[in-house]
């Protein structure tokens, strides 16, 4: 990405979103490229992803429904908390208004839920968002460790940490993450 296209896409970003979020994406911007570099994966792709993939998290509930109706977006997304629904709105945004590849829009709709079929740039922003430098969790560190020594097994510990976390607290969770974690949890 040019260093024009790159400016575009951060004006825009940093535009909906606080200073304290903003910062946050530029680090898994930082992380997607390390791994991205570490596994051979393309790196151009991984960046896009990472830098859109919270443009809509700021958004609000009324603002995500009307996307999700009007681009017919699986109205599922709609029963499970707003929280799911900044990745499946930020890659329609990503579409429309960057161009994004098919790929780089998967990545960026399964940020948060998960996907049994995720490929390697799905994978790269689904970790890079988990343990950028920022992150500072109960785990972060061994979670840093398995993602640079098999990123396969990242995305398993991550969905077995996601699902334990949202049981404990009692809120419903999205099936696509429960299908996600039966996935990879035997990889
Ligand atoms: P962030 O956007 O950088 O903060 O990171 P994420 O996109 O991973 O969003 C994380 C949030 O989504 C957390 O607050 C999780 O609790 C929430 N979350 C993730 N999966 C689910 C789910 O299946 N159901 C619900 N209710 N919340 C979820
Ligand atoms: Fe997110
Ligand atoms: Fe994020």
């Amino acid at each position: 990405m040019n260093h024009d296209e790159r400016e575009r896409i951060v004006n825009y970003v940093c535009a909906q979103m606080s200073q304290k979020r903003f910062q946050h994406v530029l680090r898994v911007e930082e992380e997607a490229q390390r791994l991205a570099i570490h596994y051979q994966i393309d790196v151009e792709a991984c960046r896009y992803a990472a830098l859109l993939h919270d443009v809509a998290k700021e958004w609000t509930h009324d603002q995500y429904e009307a996307i999700v109706l009007d681009k017919q977006l699986d109205a599922r997304l709609l029963d499970y908390g707003s929280e799911i629904l900044h990745g499946p709105v930020g890659s329609v945004v990503a579409r429309e208004m960057f161009g994004v590849s098919d790929t780089v829009a998967f990545a960026i709709y399964y940020h948060t839920i998960g996907h049994a079929e995720m490929d390697d740039v799905a994978k790269v922003l689904f970790i890079a968002d988990y343990i950028e430098s920022g992150r500072d969790f109960k785990g972060v560190d061994l979670a840093r460790e398995i993602a640079y020594d098999n990123l396969d097994k990242a995305v398993a510990y991550k969905l077995q940490q996601t699902i334990q976390f949202l049981a404990n607290k009692g809120v419903v969770i999205y099936p696509e993450t429960v299908v996600a974690y039966n996935e990879w949890i035997n990889r």
